[in-house]
């Protein structure tokens, strides 16, 4: 795939649009056909009536087609997931990132952020905490970290899943950390590792090189887990999934909602994206989880840009349709949404009511942050390995604080509790996998 001209090529295409309409009432009755064969249908809907759909988002006039396509996505998300929700939890290896993209608060050059890198020990007290409290997928994060990938990912990631495998009844382990190559995805699926999750934030290279100036995100790295000098960093990332996909592991897409000039062509590219990734898997294809991550402020002020970033929309208000029309474009069974805690708890569990099936709650997205809520400041020399900060000093508001945005926290019980009211039910995400490969 031409990755390199994927945000141009879906840009023409929400460009010419609404073309095929004369007025407001006829793209509504067009896209009423678009739902109504997507219904009838196990496909998901083409990248041309997709750019139909997209073209709702900032057209006022269009935007009386939102209830239209909230209803459809609702029969769909209840057609093959009935009210199931599988819920992930990320823990975090660490902060010591060599990037540089300017909405996180864990970019190198922000020098107002403490850094921390967590012990395996502690990495695996927190699979079992967080198993305690019904979590069945656990996401290892924590940014471009070359010292960890040259010296711990693949022990790390075999010890963690034979906690999982303890702990849990099928549980599933994913990495959201740097794009890496071929041979290591191959590796990483025979120590247990079942996803990779790559958030691509745009496939408008302008703006990916104008947020993301150093380290192996906009510079890629090799076999050898090293910095490619001069590397193309926004391609290793966009092929990254292929890597992965060919290695027999489920991925994760997804853009940050807002930050490309136009946000829908970045919608629809990831789209063109993931039908890609299904045509290259083929009969036995996993569900393609698709994130919905937005730029929120950081925990750093300071150091935020966060608001001299001018947005297209409010994501608030069109974050719910967003993942509607994702959920309509890819075929039965083989996408799940993933509505996350960046948005207040009733956009998100309003999202998932609708679209998705994938979902965080009770993110702690600071190292060693769910074992500093539970066990307070004694343990801290036995979680870190490494700390820009005396770890004899440090509080728990220190490693609370240590995120790497602000987000929405509320407990799991509180979640759960919102599920319930909404008539979702929690289930593991390896029984969502079932539906999709039966
Ligand atoms: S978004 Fe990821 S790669 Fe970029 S600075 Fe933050 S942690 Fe590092």
């Amino acid at each position: 795939m031409d990755y390199g001209n994927i945000y141009q090529n879906a840009l023409s295409q929400i460009v010419n649009a609404t073309d095929r309409a004369s007025s407001a009432i006829q793209a509504h009755e067009i896209i009423e056909s678009i739902l109504a064969q997507r219904l009838e249908s196990k496909n998901g809907i083409s990248a041309n009536d997709a750019a139909l759909l997209l073209s709702t988002l900032r057209n006022q006039d269009l935007r009386s087609s939102w209830p239209s396509i909230l209803a459809a996505a609702s029969i769909l998300r209840a057609r093959c997931y009935g009210t199931h929700v599988a819920t992930m939890v990320p823990i975090e290896i660490g902060s010591y990132c060599s990037s540089n993209c300017a909405f996180c608060g864990w970019r190198r050059d922000n020098s107002a952020m403490l850094r921390l890198r967590v012990k395996r020990s502690a990495l695996i007290s927190q699979v079992r905490h967080l198993a305690k409290m019904g979590f069945s997928h656990f996401e290892l994060s924590g940014g471009d970290d070359l010292i960890f990938l040259q010296s711990e990912l693949y022990d790390t990631v075999k010890a963690v899943k034979s906690v999982i495998d303890e702990v849990t009844c099928g549980g599933r382990l994913s990495i959201c950390l740097t794009p890496l190559m071929a041979q290591h995805y191959d590796g990483l699926r025979e120590v247990g590792l079942d996803t990779v999750l790559t958030w691509q934030e745009t496939y408008d290279r302008t703006t990916f090189q104008t947020l993301i100036s150093k380290g192996p995100k906009a510079n890629g790295i090799d076999d050898n887990f090293q910095l490619v000098r001069g590397g193309d960093g926004f391609l290793s990332r966009a092929s990254s999934q292929e890597r992965a996909v060919k290695a027999g592991l489920q991925v994760g897409i997804g853009v940050m909602l807002g930050l490309a000039p136009c946000p829908e062509a970045d919608i629809l590219s990831t789209i063109l994206h993931g039908q890609h990734l299904l045509y290259l898997a083929g009969d036995s294809a996993k569900p393609l989880i698709i994130g919905m991550p937005t730029w929120n402020p950081i925990t750093t002020s300071v150091s935020d840009n966060h608001s001299s970033w001018h947005r297209p929309f409010e994501v608030n208000e069109v974050f719910e349709i967003i993942g509607a029309i994702y959920l309509l474009c890819f075929p039965d069974f083989k996408a799940w949404i993933f509505p996350n805690c960046r948005v207040p708890m009733e956009t998100q569990v309003s999202t998932i009511k609708t679209a998705g099936v994938f979902t965080s709650t009770m993110v702690r997205v600071g190292p060693g942050a769910y074992l500093a809520d539970t066990s307070g400041e004694d343990v801290f020399q036995e979680i870190f390995q490494a700390s820009s900060e005396d770890t004899k000093k440090l509080t728990c508001q220190d490693v609370l604080q240590g995120e790497q945005f602000q987000h929405h926290f509320h407990s799991h019980a509180d979640y759960l509790k919102a599920f319930m009211e909404s008539g979702i039910h929690v289930v593991t995400d390896a029984t969502l996998l079932k539906l999709a490969l039966q």
